[in-house]
């Protein structure tokens, strides 16, 4: 099994229980509060939606699901909703799949501010784990700045295999070769970064 903290990162699979959004609602409202902001109606809706889910969720999905709810929107309004979310750092953006995710901080108490995360999106499930870039920003500026270039990156984002994922391919190998299960650390993201400019780098071992 994956351990506790890997639990705690990637969010289990199904909805989000009726407790946790609540909290997460509540928070959100907080943030709101101390940056000005007016968590309308229609922004809570927005929200609702997208701290519910499981993995990140499309503008048009979250558009379906309020409207199954019985309120139908213009995509321009959850649009402007999304913004306002984005703006406040509720929600975060995944740039590969133009879907969002509640920011961890909704969800955990152990989030420190003032470091810039790293997006791990599962490929299989959808679950997004935000973790501390550990650096990787300074290195992407250094570099840069050495192109005399100036870098536009916000975020960085790892696509690849989650615990819960990687675990069950592992026993889904093993009961068709018939050979043992992987051991449980042998999930590496195949890690490609996409960087906000678009360009991919091939993960590269460390030198130190
Ligand atoms: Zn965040
Ligand atoms: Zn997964």
């Amino acid at each position: 099994m994956p351990d506790t903290q890997t639990k705690i990162l990637f969010p289990p699979p199904g909805p989000r229980s009726a407790q946790r959004v609540e909290q997460a609602m509540k928070r959100a409202e907080v943030i709101f509060d101390e940056r000005n902001l007016r968590f309308t109606k229609l922004r809570q809706q927005v929200f609702e939606e997208i701290v519910a889910a499981h993995g990140s969720v499309g503008a048009y999905e979250i558009l379906g699901r309020i409207a199954e709810r019985g309120t139908r929107l213009a995509p321009i309004s959850v649009y402007r909703a999304l913004d306002a979310l984005l703006e406040a750092g509720v929600i975060h953006r995944l740039e590969s799949k133009n879907a969002f995710f509640a920011c961890r901080r909704l969800h955990s108490d152990d989030f420190i501010t003032g470091r810039r995360p790293l997006f791990l999106s599962c490929e299989k499930c959808g679950a997004v784990a935000e973790v501390d870039s550990d650096g990787i920003f300074d290195i992407v500026e250094r570099v840069a700045k050495s192109a005399q270039f100036k870098p536009r990156v916000k975020f960085v984002e790892v696509t690849g295999t989650c615990p819960r994922c990687a675990e069950a391919e592992a026993e889904a190998h093993a009961v068709t070769a018939g050979a043992p299960a992987a051991p449980k650390h042998a999930s590496k993201p195949a890690a490609e970064r996409t960087l906000k400019n678009g360009a991919s780098t091939k993960p590269r071992p460390a030198s130190r």
